[in-house]
């Protein structure tokens, strides 16, 4: 079975999804053949009017923390993290550059034309379609998941393809609604010097969301690939409760996790007293 654009626009029409903003985490192995590839599978709903979003995430533009810039409780050993290699390079939104574990609709997202990419260094979002500068735009260093604010706001859809709950990046926003902070790592400003930005935490433990959003998602086959599909709004705010009512509700199998630990205790502790702008 061969899986073709139209079977996609069938597919997105079918789930009522036509003209939505969609946020895809992709496995595109999982459909088995499609003709036309990534391509063809944003294509399918593009033509159904849709917006489509994913995360293009880069991390070969992290640098290593600097010495001042090293909050407690932020899910990492200062150690490990200084051996970052230090490329000195400095992520635009032109780039195209993308994880290769994010897969090949990602990377097939950014070199399309009209693809808009946001501002963060190694967790943008990227988008096609109607509404790519809305969610894409507001995008910054330390709102690293202002695009899913958005597309819960325009009452769009987190799609996974193929994929599972620790995949949905959806659910590090939830994290940050039920009032923790968001970890810091470190990349290049525009100028070329380090910076702190918001990152995700551990998702290794997102299955354990299967019945707090259970009631929300549905469910489509295309090809092989078993599509489910959660509202985005609704989806952050149960998720956001469910971490409020049970913290412990993120943390992964592994005792030895430094990152679940800290993302639990609420995040780093950032300093404050230190104006951003005295920084060289
Ligand atoms: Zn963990």
């Amino acid at each position: 079975m061969v899986v073709t654009a139209s079977d996609i626009q069938d597919a997105c029409r079918g789930l009522g999804l036509s003209g939505s903003a969609l946020c895809l985490h992709s496995s595109l192995r999982s459909f088995g053949r499609v003709e036309g590839g990534a391509t063809a599978v944003i294509e399918g709903l593009l033509a159904e009017g849709c917006t489509v979003m994913v995360p293009a995430f880069s991390w070969a533009f992290a640098v290593p923390p600097p010495v001042d810039m090293r909050p407690p409780r932020n899910g990492c050993d200062y150690d490990r993290e200084a051996e970052t290699p230090q490329y000195g390079v400095t992520y635009t939104p032109e780039s195209t550059e993308v994880d290769s574990h994010m897969g090949a609709i990602p990377a097939a997202l950014v070199t399309m034309a009209g693809s808009v990419r946001g501002w963060h260094p190694f967790n943008s979002f990227a988008a096609v379609g109607p509404r790519a500068h809305d969610v894409i735009d507001e995008q910054r260093p330390l709102r690293v998941y202002r695009p899913l604010q958005v597309l819960a706001d325009l009452d769009g859809w987190v799609v996974l393809l193929g994929t599972g709950l620790t995949s949905m990046t959806m659910l590090h926003l939830a994290e940050k609604r039920a009032g923790r902070t968001l970890f810091r790592r470190w990349a290049n400003n525009r100028r070329g010097w380090p910076m702190m930005v918001e990152t995700g935490s551990c998702s290794a433990g997102f299955d354990r969301f299967e019945t707090t959003l259970a009631s929300l998602e549905r469910q489509t086959r295309v090809g092989e690939s078993l599509w489910r599909i959660f509202p985005a709004r609704a989806t952050l705010r149960a998720a956001a409760q469910a971490i409020r009512m049970n913290p412990e509700i993120t943390r992964c199998a592994d005792p030895e996790c430094e990152r679940c630990p800290d993302a639990i205790a609420g995040g780093p502790i950032l300093q404050t007293s230190i104006a951003p702008g005295l920084r060289p």
